[in-house]
């Protein structure tokens, strides 16, 4: 299978403190691998190193075999292929629905307004949003919010989209609406990097899950390996907070 991410050593500190160990990661093209852990174990950091948010301080990320921390790599390229989405949505609140997804197109892509809106369209429709395109964005739920930054997201073309707990910020009724989405994603092929406390979620989603303990990974396996037959100690502590 081809990797389109590779990572090997990965480290990261943040002045004395260790937060990622000698991470050595990868995603296949099409997988939908799943990240769980308690908050701390540097999640969040992994998946900020992958998409240049934080720079390591030691080994190697390397996206399609190019070696993204290189002087050579062109950092916003890469960053319209592998594209993060947040917890806190992070819409552009002077843009209405329509323009938030449009003005990556046309500002990075280089696509005409035409066609930026005719993709932006295509993909609010795909997470249910089509109606409020010309909704101000401010005004929407949660659950709405996150729906129009993954259809943001989307316009993009991403090779890779990761996403940081994109529904521990949102209301219960509305985390049914934005896994359902990201289900349909996971159907479609698309390739994704999920941080997520949704255990059932992530069971039904994942190719593969990744456990993450104080900055390493310390156990990963298909979901029935993971949920059914955990191998770790620390991972049968971890899942019994969920049982
Ligand atoms: P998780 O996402 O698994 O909750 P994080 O990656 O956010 O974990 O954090 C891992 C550790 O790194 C935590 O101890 C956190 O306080 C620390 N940390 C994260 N970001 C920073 C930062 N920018 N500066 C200092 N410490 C940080
Ligand atoms: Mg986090």
């Amino acid at each position: 299978m081809e990797h389109i991410i590779d990572i090997e050593h990965l480290q990261k500190h943040f002045g004395d403190l260790q937060v990622l160990h000698d991470v050595d990661f990868n995603v296949e093209k099409g997988e939908v691998v799943t990240i769980i852990g308690s908050s701390g174990s540097g999640k969040s950091t992994l998946l900020r190193c992958i998409n240049l948010l934080e720079i390591p301080d030691g080994g190697e990320i390397k996206y399609k075999k190019q070696n993204i921390l290189d002087s050579s790599m062109d950092k916003g390229d890469y960053r319209s292929k592998v594209l993060m989405v947040f917890q806190s949505f992070n819409l552009f609140n002077n843009l209405n629905v329509i323009e938030n997804c449009m003005i990556g197109q046309t500002k990075v892509l280089k696509r005409s307004k035409d066609e930026a809106k005719k993709i932006a369209m295509e993909r609010l429709k795909q997470v249910g949003m089509e109606a409020f395109a010309n909704s101000d964005s401010t005004r929407l739920s949660g659950g709405q919010k996150q729906r129009v930054a993954i259809a943001r997201a989307l316009c993009m073309d991403p090779e890779v989209l990761l996403f940081d707990e994109p529904t521990s910020a949102l209301d219960p009724e509305m985390v049914g609406d934005v896994l359902e989405v990201m289900q349909q994603l996971a159907k479609q092929g698309l390739t994704m990097v999920i941080v997520t406390h949704e255990m059932q979620f992530a069971k039904e989603v994942s190719d593969r899950v990744i456990f993450m303990d104080r900055g390493v990974i310390a156990e990963q396996g298909t979901p029935e390996q993971i949920f059914n037959d955990p191998q770790q100690e620390r991972t049968k502590q971890f899942l019994s907070r969920f049982a």
